[in-house]
């Protein structure tokens, strides 16, 4: 049967060391990140969802696909896995999209999942070569593919993007693409070019999208936003000319706003509504 995890393991902040140590015997319990597409498997009930925590793959009735090791949550190990097509769920569980499970799980596993969705999309799009089409195998001395017939190594694949707040004196730069609902804004995004610097992003893309020119580039974060590779890099950025010019195919609307006069912002899951919320915090009203 499957377990709940410790109840220990929602409390604790936990490190997560990563390896590609080879699989633990069976006989050792492993925390499961079990996936059906982009969902990954977990309890319902409660008030936080868990995954599975289990000595023995065959204890679920059904044998795990594609299965990684992905590293220890404190001293358990991680692992992660596809579950086969139409696999029966014992009463309790069900799939989910990471985007439903923020907030409703330990953030120590939520991170771990942040990881294991990644790479198990990865070792599900890898199971052949792009160049020749080949069978790829596991390296067993990182975390890649290679190709038996050509030697192509290939890595997981990280997308990465530009955030960027906009500020100009005490109002920020919110923009509404079409994809969003009407009176839902958020700060600029966009994803690097090859060959860019992350400075040059920030520039073409405020560019591009609302015609404005920015200074003051600084760092601010960074986010893995899984949906389905990126990583979200975010900067702080001062209007320094031009006027709001939409880039019409991608953004209905832009302007500045106050701190005391938002419009529909982001959800808290997202670095967007970091930088947002950083904003407000340095403009008290
Ligand atoms: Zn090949």
């Amino acid at each position: 049967m499957i377990r709940r995890v410790m109840p220990t393991l929602r409390l604790m902040n936990q490190p997560f060391v990563s390896s590609i140590a080879a699989l633990p015997e069976p006989a050792e319990p492993a925390l499961w990140f079990i996936f059906n597409d982009m969902q990954l498997l977990v309890q319902t009930g409660g008030t936080l969802f868990t995954v599975p925590a289990f000595a023995n793959q065959d204890t679920m009735g059904w044998t795990p696909q594609r299965v990684q090791y992905l590293g220890r949550l404190g001293n358990d190990h991680c692992l992660c896995a596809d579950a086969p097509p139409d696999a029966p769920l014992p009463a309790g569980w069900r799939f989910l999209g990471l985007r439903r499970l923020f907030d409703h799980m330990a953030p120590d596993l939520f991170r771990v999942a942040v990881r294991a969705v990644q790479l198990a999309a990865w070792e599900r799009n890898t199971q052949f070569c792009g160049r020749c089409g080949a069978p790829t195998h596991t390296k067993p001395t990182e975390r890649a593919k290679i190709c038996a017939a050509c030697d192509l190594t290939t890595y997981p694949r990280i997308s990465p993007a530009i955030i960027v707040a906009v500020t100009r004196d005490d109002t920020l730069l919110l923009a509404r693409a079409h994809r969003h609902p009407p009176g839902f804004y958020s700060v600029l995004a966009g994803f690097v070019e090859p060959g860019e610097t992350l400075e040059e992003t920030v520039q073409r893309e405020v560019k591009e999208e609302v015609g404005i020119e920015v200074d003051n580039i600084r760092y601010f974060g960074s986010q893995p936003w899984p949906f389905p590779d990126s990583l979200m890099l975010a900067f702080t950025a001062t209007y320094a000319g031009g006027e709001i010019t939409l880039e019409e195919s991608e953004i209905a609307d832009a302007g500045w706003y106050t701190a005391a006069n938002l419009p529909l912002v982001p959800p808290p899951i997202s670095i967007a509504r970091t930088l947002i919320n950083a904003f407000v915090a340095a403009h008290p009203s």
